[in-house]
């Protein structure tokens, strides 16, 4: 199939509104499409086919207002059923936006994580997520023979709660899962997504709101006579 200009038949399949995170400016916000819909390649898949689709979209917001383009993969099967797969990617791809309060390392890896999601490298993300977890840990000083046992003693010495251990089991065990070879097994971006989420809780309430909290302690505190 050639590369054509000319719009996709297929057009209707895709948003005209794509809830999206901006890859210029970070926020996660509603962008327009402002132009045609190009089908670049086509696939069969056993008995059906997909086709490979992008589209051009734009930050509304005053202070960005950049185009992004974005590429959905579409699947056909018989009876001229279609339905997207998976979420599309961006370019630029999306960043998050910056937590406050974390350590440059933490936040280093933090955005890695995000930033392999939004560029759909799911189980990239997923182990960038278990890396900044591990870190933060460390912060903590967590004692024990490896990430489990850490996350049990900050728990057990009452230094998270028993929600944020729970998280950060979650992130830990996904990202076990997604670096261990013998279970190579696809990683949905929902599955990374929730993994994140998890990470940012735990990111947010056991480092970043108490060092928050701290700073805004010192800056009271009346200067020395
Ligand atoms: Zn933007």
């Amino acid at each position: 199939m050639p590369g054509g200009r000319t719009e996709s038949e297929f057009a209707s399949e895709i948003p005209k509104l794509l809830d999206a995170q901006c890859g210029y400016c970070g926020r996660s916000i509603g962008m327009d499409r402002i132009g045609p819909v190009i089908e670049f390649s086509r696939d069969r898949v056993g008995s059906n086919w997909e086709s490979f689709l992008h589209a051009t979209y734009l930050c509304p917001r005053e202070a960005c207002f950049r185009p992004s383009i974005a590429f959905f993969r579409l699947g056909h099967s018989a009876g001229g059923y279609h339905h997207l797969k998976g979420e599309p990617v961006l370019i630029p791809r999306g960043q998050a936006q910056k937590m406050e309060g974390l350590s440059s390392a933490i936040e280093t890896d933090r955005l890695e994580a995000w930033s392999c999601y939004y560029g759909g490298d799911y189980r990239a993300a997923i182990i960038m997520g278990r890396a900044a977890i591990q870190r933060a840990v460390r912060l903590l000083e967590a004692e024990g023979a490896g990430l489990k046992a850490e996350i049990n003693d900050l728990a057990q010495r009452r230094k998270i709660t028993e929600a944020l251990r729970d998280a950060a089991h979650e992130v830990r065990i996904s990202g076990d899962d997604a670096a261990h070879p013998e279970d190579l097994e696809l990683v949905s971006s929902d599955e990374a997504k929730e993994s994140l989420e998890f990470m940012d809780d735990f990111l947010a309430h056991a480092i970043a709101m108490p060092t928050r909290a701290d700073a805004r302690k010192q800056a009271r505190k009346p200067p020395p006579e």
